[in-house]
């Protein structure tokens, strides 16, 4: 990973150079950022930096022997720390999670395709059942300490890069402490986290904090653009509705028209019909997407709105659809009358509002639902 692979992010990135090349870097610190963010990536590119042989003033050269095996995840003085958890998919020996190096090669797997992964991903990556969650094991923390007491076979640096030290038990969150504390010269440790609340006081003390925001709206839609070759005007709404988050803009991007069409056409028939058992039915399954998806949803609602009040004014000379949507736009107009578009409109943003606000799903869809069963002409 290198800092020209992650879009926006300027000024970090050139703070990250400047203390590098100040020989400023502290040794242990902390990226953090909200899930779905570039704090993983942000310390790859970091750690790839710092042991490159052939660095500019802004980046990594990704030529040298270290950039390539850091590239391959195979540099002998990168170190890895992740959760676990012990899984059918992943073959260990018999102590209680298993030992991480079995789980290097999904590990590698996963920061290859998703640097911005969530943990659910991780889970899914190694095949954990639903109930199961995974963590950073005593284990772990004590072969951390090992390995780092080892000297450096090339690189300038040892760096241990723990992902999501949120998931340590006290006990493992104990061996990290006492090492934070009294570093072996020449270590780096780059901690990431999704949820930096979790850790506990005296580990974030002994770090030196990075916040890394979610990525600038214009960044993200020229990143967008060219990953995905897609219009620029659909690149900057992925951007607006993920509210720059990367991974809600991808999985955005993945869930297509098709599914909002259907969801969205059946809840709508199921309000017309004031099919409440239903109702909760749907209610159950939006509250299990992603919020991204759920405020998806409602501004395609709102958008479909719009298109029966400019059908039932106009006619169909203003509306692009594709043909189904269309047709359920030419049937289901006749079901509502023009005055209470606009006060469905306004539920349907007052929704989108709440659930900006982390308001429950289910509750604010079972209540948008029974409210818009008033609406209809039967
Ligand atoms: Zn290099």
């Amino acid at each position: 990973m290198r800092f020209s692979q992650i879009p926006g992010h300027t000024l970090l990135k050139s703070q990250l150079c400047e203390a590098v090349r100040r020989s400023h870097v502290s040794h242990a610190q902390l990226f953090y950022g909200t899930e779905g963010s570039m704090q993983l990536a942000m310390a790859m590119a970091f750690a790839t930096f710092i042991n490159c042989e052939n660095k500019s003033e802004t980046d990594s050269c990704g030529q040298c022997a270290s950039c390539r095996k850091m590239d391959k995840l195979a540099h002998p003085d990168f170190h890895f720390v992740f959760p676990i958890v012990k899984t059918k998919k992943i073959k260990t020996d018999d102590s209680a999670s298993g030992s991480a190096d079995a789980y290097m090669a999904a590990w590698r797997d996963f920061i290859q395709n998703t640097v911005y992964g969530s943990l659910a991903q991780w889970h899914e990556q190694i095949g954990a059942e639903k109930n199961q969650q995974a963590i950073i094991p005593a284990d772990e923390a004590r072969k951390i300490v090992q390995k780092i007491s080892l000297k450096a076979y090339e690189g300038n640096y040892k760096i241990m890069l723990i992902w999501l030290p949120e998931l340590m038990n006290v006990t493992s969150a104990n061996a990290i402490l006492k090492i934070l504390e009294e570093p072996p010269a020449k270590t780096i440790f780059l901690l990431v986290s999704n949820d930096a609340p979790r850790l506990l006081p005296t580990i974030i003390s002994r770090t030196v904090s990075l916040h890394i925001p979610n990525i600038g709206q214009e960044a993200l839609t020229e990143f967008l653009q060219n990953q995905y070759q897609i219009p620029a005007q659909r690149a900057a709404e992925l951007a607006d509705l993920s509210g720059g988050n990367m991974l809600e803009a991808i999985t955005l991007h993945n869930n297509t028209d098709e599914d909002l069409f259907e969801n969205f056409s059946g809840w709508m028939r199921y309000c017309f019909k004031t099919d409440v058992i239903n109702l909760v039915k749907l209610a159950d399954q939006f509250e299990q997407m992603d919020r991204s998806n759920q405020k998806l949803l409602i501004d395609y609602g709102l958008g479909m709105y719009r298109n029966i009040l400019l059908y039932k004014n106009a006619g169909e000379s203003l509306i692009k659809l594709e043909a189904k949507e269309l047709d359920f736009v030419r049937k289901f107009s006749k079901t509502i009358m023009d005055t209470k578009i606009e006060a469905i409109t306004e539920q349907l943003s007052h929704t989108y509002y709440l659930l900006e606000r982390n308001a429950k799903p289910k509750i604010l869809f079972l209540d948008l639902s029974l409210q818009l069963t008033r609406y209809f002409i039967r």
